[in-house]
């Protein structure tokens, strides 16, 4: 077997959540990787939205983060100001929300999110480095690559941020079968020239047809916008839907859609991907690991964000993690305190929200009447205070 690097911690996924978490360790003093399958910059199936509070977790890191992150963006990132959300009615609302956010192609901001680390932190970066199997014993974890002439690599503590297919958390959990009540299915495609669709503005299409799910049309900066659609996959499995199949008709046939589509062109072709969905109180520790966003199940089931979450829970690894070097403990005991934090500060916003998903898929009039009723301002600004 080839000589194994050794490290403090392996951080596995340099999406958001290992990301940050790399950024939160940067003071450390400890041996650090990330490790990504993939060479960056990398392409992410999403809807591209970036959620405000993620920039408020960088800042909460560095004020200088955001600045730099926003430099990094500057040719590849559309400021939103504005929803519009098109109720099953056909009635449309149009909602500016309290905290402006901004939609940036997943290509370019995890890229810029790669590049904060690089620049600030000690960190080594190993790209096109796929694991493949952990194996915990009494004193580390050791991780074999999928690409048999690169090194294993061995660790205190590994972070799993392997997204929705994580490995790490695989290995927590080997037996558990995809759940679909706590599963979204989703596809998304990027068009340009899209009737009526201003570049501060996401819109959202809630439709009868589809109970747990929306259409979306966001823009992400010059003239291009991600165009996508999401359902519990409980329902895509029920009801046997072919998503990539069901956005085409929509584009093509759906009233409001199809003028806006007329004459748009596809830049790419349509692709799907996997969401997590919170609320299912999945473990997100065990002994020597932790697992953060997706490889932990942490997308908002009402929304399907997740970048936001991402960011936050890598951050409350970190602190784990000096709490463990302290302690000198990587047992799952010393660990579930981390899982605590992640049920305070996110899981359970994730379980009433879970709740609110269920109750609105299985009253579909009741969205056509929060969207009229949204006409009134007090009524509106609890709208915005639950979704924004
Ligand atoms: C269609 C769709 C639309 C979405 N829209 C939005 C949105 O608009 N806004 C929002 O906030 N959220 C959205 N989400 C959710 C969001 O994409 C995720 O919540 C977010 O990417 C989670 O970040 P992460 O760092 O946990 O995982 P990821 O971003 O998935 O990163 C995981 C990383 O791990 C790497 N990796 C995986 N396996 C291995 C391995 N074995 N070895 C090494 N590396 C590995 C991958 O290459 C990847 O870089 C959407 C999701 C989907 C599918």
């Amino acid at each position: 077997m080839p000589v194994t690097n050794e490290y403090d911690v392996v951080i596995v996924g340099a999406g958001p959540a290992g990301t940050a978490c790399a950024l939160a360790l940067r003071s450390s003093g400890r041996r650090v990787a990330l490790v990504d399958k993939a060479q960056f910059p990398r392409d992410k199936i999403c809807g591209d939205a970036i959620p405000s509070p993620t920039l408020k977790y960088l800042a909460r890191l560095d004020p200088s983060y955001v600045t730099e992150l926003q430099a990094l963006l500057a040719s590849h990132h559309a400021p939103t100001t504005h929803s519009r959300l098109l109720a099953p009615s056909g009635e449309e609302l149009r909602i500016a929300w309290h905290n402006p956010a901004f939609n940036s192609p997943r290509l370019h901001f995890d890229d810029a999110l790669l590049t904060l680390v690089r620049r600030h932190t000690n960190t080594e970066v190993l790209e096109g480095y796929a694991i493949r199997r952990l194996q915990t014993d009494e004193h580390g974890v050791t991780l074999t690559p999928a690409d048999a002439t690169q090194r294993p690599l061995r660790a205190a503590l590994i972070i799993g941020c392997d997204g929705a297919n994580s490995v790490v958390a695989r290995s927590l959990m080997p037996s558990t079968s995809l759940d679909r009540a706590y599963h979204c299915a989703a596809v998304r495609a990027y068009y340009k020239a899209v009737a009526d669709a201003p570049e501060d503005t996401s819109d959202f299409y809630f439709l009868r047809e589809y109970r747990a799910g929306y259409c979306w049309v966001f823009p992400v900066g010059g003239g291009v916008y991600n165009v996508g659609f999401g359902v519990l996959s409980e329902e895509v499995a029920a009801r046997r839907l072919n998503l990539k199949h069901e956005l085409s008709e929509l584009l093509a046939n759906h009233p409001h859609l199809a003028p806006r589509f007329a004459k748009a062109e596809a830049l790419t072709t349509i692709t799907g991907f996997g969401l997590p969905l919170g609320g299912s109180n999945r473990p997100v520790h065990g002994h020597r690991t932790l697992l953060c966003g997706d490889a932990a199940a942490l997308i908002d089931p009402l929304q399907g964000h997740g970048i936001d979450k991402a960011v936050h829970s890598g951050i409350l690894a970190a602190t784990q993690v000096q709490a463990c070097f302290e302690a000198q403990r990587f047992d799952a005991d010393f660990l579930a305190t981390y899982a605590q934090q992640v049920e305070h500060y996110i899981g359970r916003e994730l379980t009433q929200r879970y709740r609110l998903m269920r109750f609105l898929a299985g009253n579909a009039w009741l969205v056509d009447l929060v969207v009229r009723a949204a006409r009134w301002p007090w009524l509106r600004r609890q709208l915005v205070r639950a979704v924004g």
